[in-house]
């Protein structure tokens, strides 16, 4: 049978599909890359957040007269689990759990639903597709709760995966494009196999796979440390680069979030990283309007903005998730939320733009992504701090090329090869 994903959300999800592709291949289905000819058509969907989850019910919506007479579809991942109402249409609903069974369960007759959240959700034996940046999921699932997030109860309890089992993952699915390896869990600081937390898999990861660059994601405030930090300033494989999700500046909405930090336990770990890693990119996650945050409330979150000078951020409104504790507060007025936001981006944007002044004239390593679409004769790689940089000439995909930048344009630097 012929089957299309099409993959709404985070790199989760996308490691996700990549996993469906494997054990589908598996069973000698083959995958479409029309909606049009496929029988089978999964819509991988992300509910963290209200507007990923209206994109992926809008396709599905929309599908109807695009696909054959007979063709089934199955929502699956996180969006499954959370929707209490669904399209009709529909055949079934998947949750994150039960992948491995997946070319099973669409033989099924009737209506599937399989969304609970029990199952081990261990997919270390599927082979991954990747195109120079290979996504490994190091564990499933969050304990943390925080009170704005419904992943804990999509994704289930945490669990880590076995260092071999993550090794061989890696090894099988690595191939000649491959050039980082980004490691994955919703809480990547609190892993631990049997006693070995983290660091220990990172320092390992990075001894093993030397000729890759290293990334992970998500990072927690709470759990994040010294040690991590003098294990990347010392790994020269793994990259300056760190994801540190805020979310706000204030404490008392903090608290309310139960993240289990205050501002100036973020901001300390902040600046320990950039005295121990004197180039490091820091990213964020922040929102506006969390049920009952003020103007104050509001303006501890700019001061942490201003002060951190983050290089980019994803700045989002808050939404009422089902099943989490702030889905039962009341919602801040939708006008505030949104013209904080707007705030928030112009500030934090104008931010950007001036750090990313600052790499002109200076010499960057770039991992070659792809050709650029708008220039057939450029290329597009990211640098060390996962910045997007154009490079003047075409390079082998996968392949890292010592650069210099020599003009930002717009949001974007412009680099050339630098002969050694
Ligand atoms: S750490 Fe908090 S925000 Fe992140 S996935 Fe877990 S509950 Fe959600």
């Amino acid at each position: 049978m012929k089957f299309f994903i099409a993959t709404y959300g985070c790199q989760m999800n996308k490691y996700d599909s990549n996993v469906i592709r494997d054990y589908m291949g598996m069973r000698d289905h083959t995958e479409s890359y029309t909606i049009d000819d496929a029988d089978i058509i999964f819509v991988n969907g992300c509910s963290v957040r209200e507007h990923a989850e209206k994109r992926a019910i809008g396709f599905v919506n929309s599908m109807k007269s695009q696909i054959k007479k007979n063709a089934r579809i199955y929502i699956i991942g996180c969006l499954a689990t959370a929707l209490k109402e669904y399209p009709k249409h529909i055949n079934g609903l998947i949750g994150t759990t039960h992948y491995d069974r997946i070319s099973d369960i669409i033989n099924m007759n009737g209506f599937v639903d399989m969304r609970d959240t029990e199952g081990e959700g261990n997919y270390t034996n599927a082979r991954i597709r990747n195109n120079v940046s290979l996504f490994i999921s190091i564990m499933k699932g969050c304990n943390n709760f925080c009170s704005y997030c419904i992943v804990p109860y999509l994704r289930g309890k945490e669990i880590s995966f076995s260092p071999d089992s993550i090794f061989k993952q890696i090894e099988s699915s690595i191939n000649t494009k491959t050039g980082e390896i980004l490691l994955l869990g919703q809480n990547v600081n609190s892993y631990n196999y049997r006693g070995k937390r983290f660091p220990e898999l990172l320092i390992e990861i990075a001894n093993i796979f030397k000729n890759y660059r290293i990334r992970f994601l998500t990072s927690h405030p709470k759990d994040f440390n010294e040690l991590l930090i003098r294990i990347i300033a010392d790994k020269e494989n793994i990259m300056n680069s760190v994801h540190l999700p805020f979310q706000s500046g204030s404490d008392k909405i903090l608290k309310m979030m139960h993240r289990g930090y205050l501002q100036t336990d973020y901001l300390k770990k902040i600046n320990m990283l950039k005295q121990i890693i004197k180039d490091v990119a820091i990213t964020t996650d922040v929102m506006t309007g969390f049920p009952f945050e003020t103007e104050h409330d509001f303006n501890e979150t700019m001061k942490v903005i201003l002060e951190v000078r983050f290089d980019d951020a994803f700045m989002y409104k808050f939404s009422k998730r089902n099943y989490s504790l702030a889905g039962f507060m009341n919602d801040a007025d939708e006008n505030i939320k949104l013209r904080r936001l707007k705030h928030l981006i112009k500030i934090q944007n104008s931010i950007k733009i001036e750090k990313m002044a600052t790499l002109k004239g200076k010499t960057v390593k770039v991992l070659i992504e792809r050709k650029s679409k708008k220039s057939e004769n450029d290329c597009i790689g990211r640098d060390e701090g996962d910045r997007m940089i154009v490079i003047k000439g075409l390079f082998d995909i996968g392949t890292v090329i010592k650069a210099e930048v020599i003009e930002i344009k717009g949001n974007t630097p412009i680099a050339i090869k630098k002969e050694e």
